[in-house]
């Protein structure tokens, strides 16, 4: 069975990246070249040539400042998510300093859509064992979706031993759907092999014997992330953060789009909600608004067939 796997995105720049904070203030955000318009419409253009609609998290910060790109990637069919307004680790804030950046951040963007936005993405998955009274607060602010769990040991987030597969969270104020992002388990290890670094660095081949390896074997859709700015060889060199930092972020940055070009055409890809409706009896998922009106005839009649054929497939 092939099954409809999770396509997201991070929508931010290349300055706002977690790894670099420490040397690149946010109140000098707007004094850097901006690249995430050109960057985000490419993916656009790449989404639509597959035929692929994904979950955009958006930093609410470049909501704010390209307001029409948030309306662009809505009027395309996809999926808005909050990524926070200010990129800050969730562990380096109180419980009131998250709420009051998570309701900005959902607020504006529901303004910009004019629709619910119930998915939220962490700054660099930073809901860890040290916030996960994150979860609690998702809850209580109308979140129905999270994904900001990576279920690996790493120097800056991650939960090693939190579940992998696509699940309900309970809480005590409520459940919340959690998409871990994915994690391969090889020779013992843990791997993360679903996006971002991790896939500039794999060779293709490698990511796609994973990725098919938790669809076939473990019977899970993956989750697949990505930044715009990895698809832009061309974005100004930083000289900042550590030495490995600035490895993880300008590895293969050229290679990126080919291969991104070449694991859409392998895999069946969705938003969060659209995987979410094929796990549910009635193929159905009222949690995130879905702009029917607007997503291409093809998308939804797709999605439509694979439900009534009990198949997930998006793609011929
Ligand atoms: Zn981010």
């Amino acid at each position: 069975m092939n099954l409809l796997n999770a396509f997201t995105v991070d929508v931010e720049d290349y300055y706002h990246v977690s790894a670099f904070e420490s040397q690149v203030d946010r109140s000098q955000w707007g004094a850097y070249e901006s690249r995430v318009e050109v960057s985000t419409r490419r993916l656009l253009r790449l989404l639509e040539q597959h035929n692929v609609r994904g979950t955009f998290f958006v930093l609410c910060w470049v909501a704010e400042h390209y307001p029409h790109l948030v309306r662009e990637i809505h009027a395309g069919g996809h999926e808005i998510g909050s990524h926070s307004y200010w990129h800050r680790l969730i562990y380096n804030q109180t419980p009131a300093e998250f709420r009051e950046d998570l309701v900005r951040s959902r607020d504006i963007l529901e303004g910009l859509i004019g629709q619910r936005v119930t998915s939220y993405r962490a700054p660099s998955f930073s809901i860890t064992n040290k916030s996960l009274w994150a979860l609690d607060i998702l809850i209580e602010e109308g979140f129905k979706v999270d994904s900001s769990i990576f279920p690996i040991y790493h120097d800056r987030y991650g939960i090693p031993g939190a579940r992998r597969d696509l699940h309900q969270v309970e809480r005590a104020g409520g459940t919340l759907w959690e998409f871990p992002v994915s994690v391969k388990e090889f020779a013992g290890w843990k791997l993360p092999v679903s996006g971002g670094g991790y896939f500039r660095l794999y060779p293709l081949n490698f990511t796609s014997a994973s990725l098919s390896s938790i669809n076939l074997r473990l019977n899970q859709p993956f989750v697949f992330y990505i930044h715009p700015w990895e698809i832009d060889p061309g974005q100004p060199r930083l000289s900042v953060g550590s030495r490995l930092s600035r490895f993880r972020h300008y590895v293969n940055l050229s290679r990126t789009y080919s291969k991104l070009d070449m694991l859409l055409s392998r895999f069946r890809f969705g938003s969060l909600g659209d995987v979410i409706a094929t796990q549910s009896p009635n193929g159905q998922w009222d949690g995130v608004p879905i702009p029917t009106d607007i997503v291409s005839t093809k998308i939804v009649s797709k999605i439509a067939e694979c439900q009534v054929s009990g198949s997930v497939n998006m793609r011929n």
